[in-house]
């Protein structure tokens, strides 16, 4: 009834003279606020109404926090979504993260919308029991800043108060590119450098940014910066592929070559320094919208669809290996690793503790591409190999250097077979049974000792 009544409000605001339509806190708050010139778009103020009743009504999927302040002093709202009765999934591993922010250029009202909608969407959603938004609140929190530059915003122009151009303004090769305004120096501005301390207090460890732009109808990823493909190639194209075979035809490309070198960006920064897969969602450059969540999911249906899919799937944007097994023959160990996540790296490698966690034994670096899987042999001496000790899985999420690592310890279902080819047997356990991995241990330590006495 609410969202009825304000879209009837809307309407009307939007025939009469901007003069009788002055914001009005004690009237329900309403989307998209106000016209100025000839757009109409959502004020700071009304944002602010609208997104602590979404707390107030909604307190175990919205948690509502600040990340800081405008340059005139608004606040950065940040609309934090998940199953809060729920630190982890059922299962007890960790919600995947994706942080999404809109509105660095004040004057690009569809990127900024499409922000509110990608919380909107999914509060609704929860709310209506809808299968897809309860499972994707049940095992991900979501952090979205809708509105980066309200001081812009509210004058409807593309920079701060302080004419700085705020997607030039983080600190990754900035203001190295040819380009307008990019500030006295990298996060010289207060919104820059409240979105890059709430992204490093809060969302490190994301495996999707989404920052949401206006201007030509494209997503654009790493790097801005070089013409280059970025190091995580293979995972922006299967993502490029998968969106355009199934879900839009927008244009997927890298930002340098896709729109113009840039530098300094918020998506450059992500992917950079913080080793996300990022993208700038561009919507085109229709600036008119008639008001609710009803008009505006129609306009940015397809928009949606894309946002739907990237956060659907957010658990296939890194690597993530499983060791399907291992074999110790003759003093050379043998893995198997498949690879279920989407992204390839470079970095991994394998690790014998004792019980007390020392490191007997490392492999070197190996590598598993994206969707595949390797074998892959070292040298282990077998007195490496203590009786109670336990495997370590080392790797990066991504290829990128600045990608976060991933340290797991090797799980009681995998299966590691002992060959003695020498003695001219064999010996295969699975973890399943302690007992038999003990002996089998012993059996190791005892070759090996017999082994050591003959030398
Ligand atoms: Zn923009």
């Amino acid at each position: 009834m609410r969202v009825a009544v304000g879209l009837v409000v809307c309407m009307m605001l939007a025939v009469i003279p901007s003069a009788a339509a002055q914001y009005d806190p004690t009237q329900t708050p309403m989307w998209p606020g106000e016209p100025v010139d000839s757009h109409v778009h959502m004020t700071w103020a009304a944002l602010t109404m609208e997104v602590n009743d979404w707390a107030d009504q909604n307190p175990d999927i919205v948690d509502l926090v600040s990340a800081g302040k405008s340059e005139l002093g608004r606040d950065l709202w940040v609309v934090r979504l998940s199953d809060w009765s729920m630190e982890t999934k059922a299962n007890g591993s960790s919600k995947e993260i994706v942080y999404i922010d809109g509105g660095h250029h004040g004057n690009e009202y569809l990127g900024t919308a499409l922000a509110w909608l990608s919380a909107k969407w999914y509060i609704n959603g929860w709310n209506e029991g809808n299968e897809e938004a309860i499972n994707v609140l049940q095992n991900n929190e979501l952090h979205i800043l809708i509105m980066l530059n309200p001081d812009g915003n509210d004058i409807d122009t593309r920079w701060n108060v302080n004419q700085v151009d705020l997607n030039r303004n983080y600190d990754h090769y900035w203001n190295t590119c040819p380009t307008t305004q990019p500030g006295s120096s990298a996060f010289s501005e207060a919104e820059t450098a409240a979105n890059a301390a709430y992204i490093d207090a809060h969302v490190t460890d994301a495996d999707l940014y989404v920052t949401m732009h206006t201007g030509v109808w494209i997503i654009l990823y790493p790097w801005g910066k070089w013409p280059e493909q970025p190091p995580d190639w293979e995972l922006f194209w299967t993502i490029r592929d998968s969106v355009n075979a199934g879900v839009s035809d927008i244009p997927i490309q890298n930002a340098n070559q896709g729109l113009y070198p840039n530098c300094g960006t918020s998506r450059d920064y992500g992917y950079g320094k913080m080793g996300f897969p990022t993208f700038t969602f561009e919507t085109d450059d229709e600036q008119f919208v008639p008001g609710s969540f009803e008009n505006l999911n129609d306009r940015l249906a397809e928009e949606m669809d894309v946002m739907r899919f990237l956060i659907d799937n957010v658990w296939y944007w890194r690597a993530r290996l499983v060791v399907q097994s291992l074999t110790l023959e003759d003093g050379v160990l043998t893995a198997d690793v498949i690879n279920h996540g989407q992204a390839s790296t470079t970095n991994a490698s394998l690790e014998y503790h004792n019980s007390d966690g020392q490191v007997l034994w490392a492999s070197p670096m190996f590598g598993v591409n994206a969707t595949n899987s390797t074998t892959v042999s070292f040298d282990v001496a077998k007195s490496d190999i203590d009786v109670d000790g336990y495997w370590n899985l080392n790797y990066q999420k991504r290829v990128i250097n600045a990608s976060t690592w991933v340290n797991e310890t090797l799980d009681s279902n995998l299966t590691v077979t002992f060959v003695e080819a020498e003695e001219g047997f064999l010996l295969g356990f699975g973890l399943f049974n302690p007992l038999a991995v003990i002996f089998c241990m012993i059996g190791v330590s005892i070759i090996s000792r017999r082994e050591d006495e003959n030398n």
